[in-house]
């Protein structure tokens, strides 16, 4: 097919072409005086994303899949308990790996499109006098519903009720594209991947631990070798690695996050929340349509999952907006399966990338029978991002009298 295709997953995301060009390296010795530098950098800057200055980050060749398993297996030993809500597939994958791994999970069932019960964290800490429960997952942003959790608030339920359980997060479709403050919210062990918000290729799994995982990791006897967090953070403080890393993927992390850190972080989550914003438009006011996510509170700016009305299959709009117009549209993953579909909205884009996306979405969902207005996605996106714009304009008008002014 002509033309590019459209990649609206919500991971893998767009790689950028300055990151795909820093990527196109001959392979070299991992062993040799100059890697360190390398390994530096990368844990340098990826400690600023994290937004850490005491924790650990630590990179494996690996998905963000693996590094749930390290998580669990560095800080726990066997039949600890655990507790975890379930509100989206990928919540559910980790706490179905938890048992699988042989701990026991105190489950919290919630509605899909809703978010982390704090209410139902605290009652649990609380009701646990004998501190049996030794980590609690959160999911921060719920790839498959589009719901966004409030991590801050899990801390504040801990806290409350003085329990000395880890925190563990997943952010593999957060970090990098909505707020994460490891340090802030007391995170243990924070999990992420390198395809989503990190806008590079799958390989790269990266956790971030705290010095009380760490201290935990000494205790722990669950078994672990390749995941060992010790082996990685001996190697690392002298800038290499116990097993051959991917460097690549590497040099093509050191790039993003020097990208992350030119736009600014503060401001890559505006464009980020400023995108959702325009998605959630087109499907709430054009297509008056409903998200997944079921309270404002909740709405995800990394992926908007969108409801199709009854008797419609979303995985029907899916395979249309794959073979008639190369357009890639995240699935309704399990429970959902066929219920929505979802437009990743993390990494690499702007506005009009997005209303290619959007214009897609309409005319699969036209040609899959759903009854929408032509155009009215489309419309109500341009609609909210040109108000927004003149804003925006404006502010960059203000700083470029201003440079001019400084003599810039
Ligand atoms: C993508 C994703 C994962 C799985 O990560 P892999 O890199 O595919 O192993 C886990 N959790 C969330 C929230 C995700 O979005």
């Amino acid at each position: 097919m002509a033309g590019r295709n459209f990649l609206f997953v919500p991971g893998p995301t767009n790689v950028p072409d300055r990151v795909q060009r820093s990527m196109m390296v001959s392979m070299e010795d991992h062993r040799s005086p100059k890697f360190p530098e390398l390994t530096h950098a990368c844990l340098t800057g990826l400690k600023k994303v994290f937004k850490t200055t005491t924790g650990t980050p630590i990179m494996f060749p690996a998905s963000g899949t693996g590094c749930w398993e390290a998580a669990l297996s560095n800080c726990l030993s066997p039949g600890d308990k655990i507790l975890a809500s379930r509100f989206g597939q990928f919540s559910h994958l980790w706490i179905d790996m938890a048992t699988r791994l042989g701990f026991e999970v105190e489950t919290i069932d919630c509605e899909w499109g809703e978010g982390i019960p704090l209410e139902r964290y605290l009652q649990a800490l609380e009701a646990d006098k004998g501190h049996k429960i030794k980590a609690v997952l959160a999911t921060h942003n719920e790839t498959a519903t589009g719901v966004t959790s409030d991590i801050a608030g899990v801390r504040r339920a801990l806290d409350a009720a003085k329990h000395p359980a880890l925190l563990f997060v997943d952010a593999v479709s957060s970090l990098g594209s909505i707020d994460f403050r490891m340090d802030e919210w007391g995170v243990d062990v924070c999990v992420t991947g390198s395809q989503k918000g990190l806008m590079l290729p799958a390989g790269l799994g990266i956790v971030c631990v705290s010095e009380k995982g760490l201290e935990m990791r000494a205790q722990a006897k669950s078994p672990r070798c390749y995941f060992d967090f010790g082996d990685m953070v001996k190697s690392n403080s002298t800038g290499y690695f116990p097993y051959t890393p991917p460097l690549p993927l590497m040099y093509g992390l050191r790039e993003s996050l020097a990208m992350l850190e030119e736009e600014g972080l503060e401001n890559v989550f505006r464009r980020h929340h400023h995108l959702a914003s325009g998605v959630r438009a087109a499907v709430q006011r054009g297509w008056k349509l409903d998200l997944c996510a079921r309270a404002p509170k909740w709405y995800s700016d990394t992926v908007s999952a969108i409801l199709v009305p009854e008797g419609i299959n979303g995985a029907t709009v899916i395979e249309i907006a794959y073979k008639r117009y190369n357009l890639s549209l995240g699935a309704g993953l399990s429970k959902v399966a066929g219920k929505l579909f979802r437009i990743g909205h993390l990494g690499d884009l702007n506005e009009v990338m997005l209303l290619g996306a959007i214009a897609g979405a309409e005319m699969a969902m036209l040609d899959a029978g759903v009854q929408i207005a032509p155009g009215s996605g489309v419309a109500a996106a341009q609609q909210y991002w040109r108000g927004e714009d003149l804003t925006r304009k404006a502010t960059v008008r203000h700083d470029t009298v201003r440079l001019v002014a400084a003599g810039a």
